[in-house]
């Protein structure tokens, strides 16, 4: 790869050559991909975009950590839309908000990016075998990316994981493991599992591409801004990995010119599992927490890539904020009544926590501001049920309709 240098690790700064099984440092620390942003500059401009074709991840190629040579995988990964939310944004009192939908890729969450990269890895790899432990998303990404492109997988998933995700999962034949226990026990399986046996490691604390796939999200809000950079990005935080992503793709696009400032991070985590938060908070080492959300996705006590999201956050100069579940689920239903979006829980704290910031009043009233649904409402459709409430149900008769609205103050036009 010309245009790659090396995987560098966070902690200890040694380097290592970025072949496509790599993983860890000896020290334990989790390697950054380094570019060669020289190189790249000369074969790669914002005209060449302009002219292709091709809308998904792939069309970043030049800023993506695979050969030449390697197809891209199968299924239509990223180029997810990114809407103009006038009326939400007129409601929490900011000049503009967009909101990226990034619910819509194949498997319906963003961890479609980071799966994708690993199907084009592993096969760089020459693997057969792809596996990883999740909270839920990465695990039916992984199993329906890999499908796509003649790979099989082990996963691993904790019982909570709801069951749309484990539905996904099922149906894209993977070999599915659900672990009576924490997601850190189910980390912990996998990781003795995929060392007893060889396979392909797409768990993202461990393989370094994967926040390389997950920072096209980065790459494709910008060019959809046309490189008019935004105040801030909002997004949820778990493992860190999706946040981390974010703030490279940032910094790539930085570093070779695109853009001229970077935006500041807003990390947005679950009150009930907030360990990266409120490191940053105070300004202390990070030590774990319970698992205490519904947001399924980001209930991670035991962060595994803490180094990277905490750099990030602190290098943008980024916002901590802790959201309740009452928040995240409110923040589902706005979204959906002023946007049509339904994200999942994880996938809407993000806007949670824009939300509490602006009535906090710690957004600018003139601000910019981007915030990513990581994950679609249809792989979690018990909790918005339970929080939006029951349909009128009704015989099928006008006498019964025309009663019901009665009852409930309807008044047609
Ligand atoms: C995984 C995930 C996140 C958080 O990503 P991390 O890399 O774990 O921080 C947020 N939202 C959704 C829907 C996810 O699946
Ligand atoms: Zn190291």
């Amino acid at each position: 790869m010309r245009h790659v240098k090396y995987g560098r690790c966070v902690k200890c700064g040694k380097t290592y050559e970025a072949v496509p099984d790599l993983t860890t440092c000896a020290c334990g620390g989790i390697l950054d991909i380094v570019y060669d942003y020289d190189y790249i500059k000369s074969v790669f401009t914002k005209e060449t975009l302009k002219n292709r074709q091709n809308f998904t991840m792939w069309r970043y190629r030049e800023l993506l950590p695979v050969e030449d040579t390697t197809p891209d995988p199968p299924l239509r990964v990223g180029w997810s839309p990114l809407y103009r939310a006038d009326r939400l944004a007129e409601q929490l009192g900011i000049a503009r908000l967009y909101v990226k939908d990034d619910g819509l890729n194949p498997t319906a969450s963003l961890k479609d990016r980071a799966s994708a990269m690993a199907v084009a890895k592993a096969w760089e790899a020459g693997a057969k075998v792809i596996a990883c432990s999740s909270t839920g998303n990465a695990a039916s990404s992984l199993a329906g990316n890999a499908a796509a492109a003649g790979f099989q997988t082990y996963i691993f998933v904790p019982s909570r994981a709801p069951k749309g995700k484990v539905a996904q999962l099922m149906t894209f034949g993977a070999t599915v493991i659900s672990v009576q226990g924490s997601y850190e026990d189910t980390f912990e399986l996998s990781k003795a599992a995929i060392d007893r046996w060889g396979w392909y490691n797409r768990n993202a604390a461990i393989n370094p591409y994967l926040s390389e796939g997950k920072k096209t999200v980065a790459l494709e809000i910008m060019e959809q801004l046309n490189w008019e950079v935004p105040d801030y990005i909002a997004i949820s935080v778990g493992d860190g990995c999706t946040i981390a992503g974010l703030w490279k793709g940032l910094k790539d696009l930085y570093a070779i010119g695109f853009i001229d400032r970077l935006p500041r991070l807003i990390s947005a985590q679950a009150a009930g599992c907030c360990p990266l938060n409120r490191a940053i908070a105070e300004n202390k080492p990070w030590h774990p927490m319970e698992e205490n959300t519904l947001a399924d996705s980001i209930a991670v006590g035991v962060p595994r890539n803490a180094d990277k999201a905490l750099m990030a956050i602190r290098e943008s100069n980024g916002l901590v904020v802790n959201v309740t579940d009452e928040e995240i689920m409110a923040a589902q239903k706005l979204l959906g009544r002023t946007c049509g979006v339904f994200g999942e829980p994880a996938g809407v704290t993000g806007a949670a926590g824009l939300k509490k910031l602006c009535e906090e009043g710690k957004i600018e009233k003139d601000a910019t501001v981007v915030s990513v649904v990581t994950g679609n409402g249809l792989k979690d459709v018990a909790n918005a049920i339970a929080f939006c409430g029951e349909p009128i149900s009704i015989p099928g008769d006008m006498d019964a309709l025309l009663e019901a609205f009665d009852q409930r103050n309807i008044h047609v036009e």
